[in-house]
């Protein structure tokens, strides 16, 4: 699967045919053009492509807004290079990690941040197609608390910060700013061995000064609970975004509710728990009940894999796994465009005209279950068609 750099210049793209679904649950709008011209939707109507234009077919295809993946880590091996190494091979990992799946947006909760930086650069310049990356940098962690699952060596271990006091929770979080972080992620619950009985929790205070201090710089911030005690340092320490549901979830229930009440979001990531632990019902069967109670109580889910931890890239286990769960695709959809794009404060998250053209051509004709998220034929970011099934299979 190799993506081919576009040859078309920013505004002479024209998608023709699209079935668009403007925003989650709107209706579909067919027989119209999207033309795009210096990065953005210039119009949705009738009219004809400008004779210039390249055009996209989209034969009657659904497009919609670019996806965001709100939970990846680039700490595969093949990012330890980003500055060194040639294009067409960060290219193909780009590709199949996320323009194939239709991401033109993605939040890194914890990578190297130099290298991660790189990466950011070299599509920022247009050398590389990708899309928009946010990320944490490495992430604070409680004292003696780096979780069981952090594969570094034992010497860059100092380079994971381990507060132990509000001051030095405000300097961990300073110095990640310095470093190019745009959210904060904290690990208020942190498994220090496969075992539900070895989960360390952050210390309340350090909790607290790490999320005032991200709130300061404008930052949202993501914490990975465990359980029931990382969850509540989570909902007492203010953050915004819970980063994988509770998959300890005993008593947690009066605090999820909480945490909904409150406008925390959570990404489920439930095909990550049952790829890597299992699918034993009671395993699986206390997750899906936390995030029921998440979602009765109002609460707002994102999209995100955990891919990167995840080896598999694909994005069906995940919107399978939703379906199971009760998430329609309105929903689905919603989790992938509009309510990632209003917390990293990116556009909308809709189709609309003067909006940034993030966009995702899917291989279907009607959106009737999240599942048909996962078939992407194209996908268009900052008005750049930088990814088709047809290059790919070119
Ligand atoms: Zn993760």
């Amino acid at each position: 699967m190799v993506g081919i750099a576009s040859p078309q210049r920013p505004g002479e793209l024209c998608i023709t045919d699209p079935s668009l679904i403007a925003a989650p649950g709107a209706p579909v709008a067919p027989k119209i053009n999207l033309p795009i011209r210096d990065g953005r939707v210039e119009r949705i109507d009738q009219q004809p492509a400008a004779p210039e234009a390249e055009i996209l077919d989209a034969g009657g295809r659904v497009v919609t807004a670019g996806f965001w993946n709100c939970h990846v880590h680039l700490t595969e091996p093949v990012w330890s290079r980003a500055a060194s190494a040639e294009a067409p091979v960060l290219q193909h990992h780009l590709d199949d990690m996320f323009s194939s799946r239709g991401f033109t947006g993605a939040m890194d909760l914890g990578s190297n941040p130099r290298t991660t930086a790189a990466v950011i650069s070299r599509i920022a310049s247009g050398e590389l197609n990708g899309p928009q990356l946010l990320t944490a940098g490495a992430g604070i962690y409680p004292p003696r608390g780096l979780p069981f699952y952090v594969q570094i060596p034992w010497h860059l271990r100092p380079l994971m910060p381990q507060p132990r006091t509000p001051a030095a929770a405000r300097r961990a979080v300073n110095r990640s700013q310095r470093r190019g972080a745009a959210v904060a992620k904290l690990s208020t619950g942190s498994y220090l061995a496969p075992d539900p009985e070895q989960v360390v929790p952050m210390p309340l205070p350090v909790a607290r000064a790490a999320t005032e201090q991200a709130h300061r710089q404008g930052r949202p911030v993501f914490a990975h609970t465990s359980n029931r005690e990382g969850l509540r340092g989570a909902v007492e320490a203010g953050v915004d975004v819970i980063a994988h549901v509770p998959d300890t979830p005993a008593g947690t229930e009066p605090l999820l509710r909480e945490a909904a009440r409150r406008g925390m979001r959570m990404i489920p990531t439930l095909d990550m728990f049952f790829q890597t632990v299992g699918t034993h019902p009671e395993y699986r069967d206390p997750i899906f009940q936390a995030l029921a109670v998440f979602r009765e109580a109002g609460g707002q889910l994102l999209f995100g894999t955990d891919v990167g931890y995840l080896p598999d890239r694909r994005t069906q286990g995940e919107l399978t796994a939703l379906e199971t769960s009760g998430v329609d695709a309105t929903e689905a959809l919603a989790m992938l465009t509009t309510a990632p794009a209003e917390l990293a404060q990116a556009g909308t998250g809709t189709v609309e005209p003067a909006a940034a053209a993030d966009l995702v051509v899917l291989d279907h004709r009607e959106l009737t279950s999240p599942r048909q998220l996962a078939d992407v034929f194209a996908t268009v970011a900052a008005g750049k068609l930088i990814w088709t099934q047809d290059r790919a299979a070119a």
